[in-house]
């Protein structure tokens, strides 16, 4: 815990952290000590974790990387970082994520951009670690946490491990709870770990995974011993080559890491087979009208009255819009108009209404390919790492991030980054496999061999 509290010291300028917990994380630390001593260990005990600042942590500030939420420190615990701590894992601090997670590269924070720690030494420009998670990947990448945990709506867990060459799974919706995780899309969101190794993010996801009856959208399932599951290789597993995501303009080295992917895994005695997802194309418009939706309908709370920021008004209207005006960023307030009026009457049946329907038809093609296949292979990213800057006035291209990620979250299946390989210029580029619901075991034995 100390080594990782130095390390967080010594790399202040990747500003993976925005709140960091010397004093809590050495308490934690000895505490854990005490109870190895006492041969109580758990199965986390002494890992020193960072945790995304969307988990709400009693007693300890939790900003979403919004300053909307300025003062606000939670009284109360969400239950996937209370089972880590539970198991004796220590926390380190919170990370850095893009404004109520709603971004893919970690420039929507209130707190500052991260930078991707693969290109941190200032001699050329910083790149985004990726996003929303941005942070927990930096942190994982640059050794500043033996783990993260991340959170993910439409690839905030992939995509930032893509980038970062890091390890990043997104269970199945319902797989872990919801609980004290600040909403930014109610029916996509999904807690996960973020880690250097398959093995890690097993473990991980045994500590974060279970039903809670605090959230009823979370199954009440038996958690498996995801770590048993790693060993069984991928012989005799049908893994499916989705065509549709060969979209237009993929860069040729995107393209090779798929091949070798398929490669890698042929040649530890996976079948290969060409699978279709015919709405593969519709996803991405389908994703930003139900996440912005429910994100519009989510955010309402945030008023001056309940939580952090208060600008004084002449009367409460003015005081709501004075501060929402103050304590949204540009991209949250996008995602509010954009939700709020896919909602409005005269337009609900037109795009939302309409969005839900083609949601249903993403999910059917999913669920028609796994019954040919046992897992579904595709790249994390359409691109590695790109410049801080590089997209930000141009929502478009930075959206045209998430196609790779957003079908799965849109079918509520698990999905997993693995670190495969460079790009040209030297960057780490990640492959993704997705899964049938519920079977991380098999995705997570896929990942290992791919690994
Ligand atoms: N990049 C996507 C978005 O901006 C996904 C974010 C996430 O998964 N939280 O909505």
């Amino acid at each position: 815990t100390a080594a990782y509290l130095e390390a967080i010291d010594a790399a202040k300028v990747l500003n993976a952290y925005i709140t960091v917990l010397p004093g809590k994380a050495i308490e934690m630390a000895k505490e854990s000590d005490a109870r190895r001593k006492a041969g109580e260990a758990g199965a986390l005990e002494g890992i020193p974790l960072a945790i995304k600042d969307l988990f709400c942590t009693e007693g300890v500030q939790t900003t979403a990387a919004s300053h909307i939420l300025d003062g606000f420190t939670p009284p109360y615990e969400s239950t996937v970082t209370g089972s880590l701590w539970q198991q004796g894992a220590v926390m380190l601090g919170k990370t850095n994520l893009d404004e109520f997670a709603m971004g893919s590269s970690n420039e929507t924070s209130y707190y500052g951009d991260v930078r991707n720690p693969w290109r941190a030494d200032g001699s050329e420009d910083a790149l985004v670690p990726g996003g929303s998670s941005g942070g927990s990947a930096a942190a994982v990448a640059a050794h500043l946490c033996a783990a993260a945990t991340g959170t993910d709506t439409g690839g905030s867990i992939r995509q930032p491990g893509a980038l970062t060459g890091t390890v990043g799974l997104k269970p199945t919706y319902g797989r872990c709870s919801r609980w004290g995780i600040i909403a930014f899309a109610s029916s996509l969101d999904q807690a996960g770990p973020m880690t250097r190794t398959v093995r890690d993010a097993a473990i991980m996801l045994g500590a974060m995974a279970g039903h809670d009856a605090k959230d009823s959208t979370s199954i009440n399932t038996p958690v498996p011993n995801y770590e048993a599951a790693l060993d069984g290789g991928v012989k005799g597993l049908k893994i499916g080559v989705p065509e549709e995501y060969r979209v237009d303009g993929m860069p040729k080295e995107i393209e090779d890491l798929w091949q070798q992917g398929v490669d890698w895994l042929k040649a530890q005695g996976a079948e290969i087979k060409t699978v279709s997802l015919k709405q593969t194309k519709n996803a991405l418009p389908t994703y930003y009208i139900v996440a912005p939706a429910e994100a519009s309908s989510n955010l309402a709370r945030y008023d001056g009255v309940r939580y952090g920021l208060r600008v004084p008004g002449d009367d409460i209207t003015d005081m709501y819009e004075k501060t929402r005006a103050a304590g949204f960023g540009a991209e949250v307030k996008r995602r509010i108009l954009i939700g709020t009026y896919v909602l409005s009457a005269g337009y609900y049946d037109a795009y939302y209404l309409k969005a839900q329907k083609v949601r249903t038809l993403i999910a059917q093609d999913f669920k028609a390919a796994f019954e040919d296949v046992d897992l579904i292979l595709t790249p994390t990213s359409p691109e590695p790492a790109f410049g801080i800057g590089a997209k930000t006035d141009d929502p478009l291209s930075m959206y045209l991030n998430d196609v790779f990620t957003v079908p799965a979250s849109l079918a509520g299946l698990p999905g997993i980054s693995v670190p495969a390989g460079l790009s040209a210029n030297g960057l780490p580029l990640g492959l993704q496999l997705i899964g049938r619901a519920f079977d991380e075991e098999t995705v997570l034995r896929g990942a290992y061999a791919l690994e």
